[in-house]
């Protein structure tokens, strides 16, 4: 199953791809119990298929089952209003508000040597916050104050079972699906000090989606290829098979310290060609396209748009002087 969450008159809602369409899940189930004379469907089917890409996660495998025998009934008897086209349609990060949204950084070896730091010996992770995602065609934001803008391939893993102390045998169990999401990171913030994180989670920065595509359709997800356009040149292409820490290994290490929950990010780390490393190096600009795609999942395309200065703000220039 594909999943997207998109933007209503009424709010954020999830549903799943079918052909040229997206199916609101919640809505498809809704009228599946109606058919069914269930009363109450609308409450039931709040529960049992939510619209809000978390709590759906949080009800397991059988929300998902649930979800696929409403995708059906809906295409069978052509219910109006469920299916809407899915050209057009305004996408949100498919987890728009994850638990925690947890990174793995150098975890390709050439993407370590390119950056000059050593090859780690325990995965290094570094954190964003949900009010950095968007979703996918949404503008990146170039900061007024950074002229370091970079960009990230990145496969998502998406947390579906909660756990502690997950044994590296039993981590795919755990996992929901898999998503694309791109580290846009503002270079000259990262590198200020030793902790990445002022570079990792400005505002509306971090695209995340098209789809949660779920485990099942992704047999064998460290042997994706995976790339980054930026105006349509390529600039890395690479494979999940060159991870230093495979994705068992990183779901145990950051299980040693919290609890993964339902609809947790774990982002996987980049490999080389990132645009700071690059001889001249790349920066994203005004007007830029970026597409992120890794095999099987689709591809991931936003704009870069430069932050507006508020009326009466000093420009970037200032700003970053007085810094
Ligand atoms: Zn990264």
């Amino acid at each position: 199953m594909r999943l997207v969450t998109f933007k209503t008159g009424y709010g954020a809602r999830l549903g799943a791809v079918d052909g040229e369409h997206v199916v609101d899940l919640n809505a498809a189930y809704t009228a599946l119990l109606a058919s069914q004379g269930v009363r109450r469907a609308a409450a039931h089917a709040r529960a049992a298929v939510p619209a809000d890409a978390t709590r759906f996660l949080g009800e397991g495998p059988d929300a998902v089952r649930r979800a696929e025998e409403a995708v059906a009934f809906v295409r069978d008897a052509q219910i109006p209003g469920v299916r809407v086209s899915r050209r057009g349609l305004a996408l949100l990060p498919v987890v728009p508000r994850p638990p925690k949204i947890i990174c793995v950084g150098l975890n390709y070896r050439d993407h370590a040597e390119e950056t000059g730091m050593s090859i780690p010996e325990h995965p290094v992770f570094f954190s964003k916050f949900t009010s950095c995602l968007i979703g996918a065609g949404e503008p990146i934001v170039l900061p007024r104050v950074s002229e370091q803008l970079d960009y990230e391939a990145e496969l998502a893993v998406v947390i579906g079972r909660p756990g502690r102390y997950i044994l590296e045998r039993e981590a795919s169990g755990h996992v929901a699906g898999y998503t694309i999401l791109n580290d846009v990171s503002v270079r000259d913030y990262q590198m200020r000090t030793s902790q990445w994180l002022i570079g990792k989670v400005f505002d509306r920065s971090t695209p995340v989606g098209p789809e949660l595509v779920t485990a099942g359709e992704v047999p064998q997800p460290e042997a994706l290829r995976l790339s980054a356009r930026v105006n349509g040149r390529v600039l890395q292409d690479s494979s999940t098979s060159n991870f230093i820490f495979s994705i068992p290994r990183v779901i145990a290490a950051i299980s040693e310290i919290l609890t993964l929950e339902p609809g947790d990010l774990i982002a996987t780390g980049t490999p080389a060609g990132v645009g700071f490393a690059r001889k001249p190096p790349v920066f994203l600009r005004d007007g830029d396209t970026v597409t992120i795609e890794v095999e099987r999942l689709g591809a991931l395309t936003n704009p870069v748009t430069a932050e507006r200065a508020p009326a009466g703000a000093r420009g970037a220039r200032a700003v970053a002087e007085r810094a």
